[in-house]
């Protein structure tokens, strides 16, 4: 499983702040959006849970695929 970031964020860097390793907000090419970093997820699932649970607006899931 990997952390998915959904189109509804709004680039506050709350998740960055929570789980560098994990999150980093930058510009994909059309917007500043967080973008999920390629490192060994299950290592940080704690701090991803927290900062699924912190996102304002829901944006960040577990992908299951
Ligand atoms: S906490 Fe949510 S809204 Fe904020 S940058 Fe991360 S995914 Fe986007």
């Amino acid at each position: 499983m990997k952390p998915k970031i959904h189109e509804s964020c709004i680039a506050c860097n709350t998740c960055e702040a929570i789980c560098p390793e994990v999150f980093h907000v930058d510009d994909n090419g059309e917007r500043l959006i967080a973008i999920v970093q390629d490192v060994d997820h299950a290592k940080y699932k704690e701090d991803i849970d927290d900062a699924i649970s912190a996102c304002p607006v829901g944006a960040i899931s577990w992908d299951k695929e």
